[in-house]
């Protein structure tokens, strides 16, 4: 993972920080030192976010080991300055799975709430008083107050039943259990864009922050429900179904200033490439680009190609080649026969493939 920081893994899971996080400690430092805060203040307020994103790893974590029991992987877990993000291999399909896996992120949260309120009762703090939190600050006192208070609102808020919060996932396998995984989704996700709907109204009146929220989940809920209905479209057909036996070729040897002339004469968006009759890579655009920046175009297309393409099996599952492309994010796959070179597989073509699916079966 490219522009993070590696913090170390646990079960197999890594754990990465991604840099713009440095810009989160940046800006409470700059914006609080500006209004005089003293230095010790703030030195507190980080402590509290970085305690604070321990427990959004935690959170994390809830997700990924539920998962391992059901024997799918995670590829890691990185950290934005927003939150983190697990990137399951996949996702269970069996509703109850999907349940286990989506509720253990919160349930995390929940769990750290309860241990941190018995502490809390200990020293003699109102939890349930919220309102203190406004006229206390941050310090090492009531950061344990602070910690506690967020992780409970961090647990509702995932709790939210809309896409793409853990509780759009709940609300999706409970339906699941009682009808087809594409219809509970459309279900789930209307429900999601008429409560983001909601929250952006609410929001234009109260705090500016809810209208961005809701734009997320509206946008969230969107992809999620195309996402599904993709996958389920592709179930029942392989790879051989839509695999592209046309395409463009370029020689490994061959400068970077041919790959341009065939990008700006045709359709093509993506090259394969051979070596001695032998298709050993593939070249897309943006690596073609990306050359040019750095090399000019007399670079050798074999340093600017992808040599170590992914491969899928000719009786693969299409929506199990295709899902496997989505996490390795690759836009095109080559499609294997017996131990050789058939063909590619490609995002945009399975897309085509989708829509001519969907248009004769209306
Ligand atoms: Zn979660």
């Amino acid at each position: 993972m490219k522009l993070s920081l590696s913090l170390g893994s646990y079960k197999n899971v890594k754990v990465y920080i991604h840099w713009t996080f440095s810009l989160l400690l940046l800006w409470i430092i700059i914006s609080n030192s500006r209004q005089g805060m003293p230095g010790m203040d703030i030195l507190w307020i980080i402590i509290f976010v970085l305690a604070l994103f321990a427990c959004v790893v935690f959170h994390e974590f809830g997700h990924a080991l539920a998962a391992q029991k059901y024997g799918i992987q995670t590829k890691d877990i990185v950290l934005y300055p927003i939150g983190g993000v697990a990137r399951l291999e996949k996702l269970p399909e069996e509703p109850k799975q999907e349940l286990w896996v989506a509720i253990s992120g919160p349930l995390v949260n929940i769990g750290i709430f309860l241990i941190l309120s018995l502490v809390l009762n200990f020293t003699g703090f109102d939890i349930t008083n919220l309102e203190q939190l406004e006229s206390i600050k941050i310090g090492p006192s009531t950061i344990v107050l602070y910690l506690a208070s967020a992780n409970l609102i961090l647990a509702l808020f995932n709790l939210i039943p809309a896409f793409p919060m853990d509780g759009g996932r709940i609300l999706r396998a409970f339906l699941a259990i009682r009808m087809p995984r594409a219809k509970a989704t459309k279900i789930a996700g209307s429900i999601g864009q008429f409560l983001a709907i909601f929250l952006i109204f609410f929001g234009l009146f109260n705090n500016p922050i809810l209208v961005l929220i809701g734009v997320f989940i509206f946008l969230g809920a969107g992809a999620e429900v195309s996402h599904t209905q993709q996958e389920s479209l592709l179930k029942g057909f392989k790879v051989k179904d839509a695999i592209m036996m046309k395409f463009q070729i370029l020689g490994f040897d061959a400068p970077l200033s041919k790959a341009v002339e065939k990008l700006l004469n045709s359709q093509a968006t993506h090259f394969v490439v051979v070596k001695d009759d032998v298709a050993v890579g593939t070249l897309s655009r943006n690596e073609i680009i990306k050359g040019l920046q750095e090399g000019g175009e007399n670079l050798l297309i074999e340093k600017v190609a992808d040599m170590n393409p992914m491969k899928v099996e000719t009786e693969e599952d299409l929506d199990e080649a295709w899902k496997r492309m989505l996490t390795e994010s690759r836009k095109v796959a080559f499609v294997i026969e017996n131990g050789h070179f058939l063909g590619i597989l490609d995002q945009e073509n399975i897309s085509e493939f989708v829509m001519v699916k969907t248009a004769i079966q209306k």
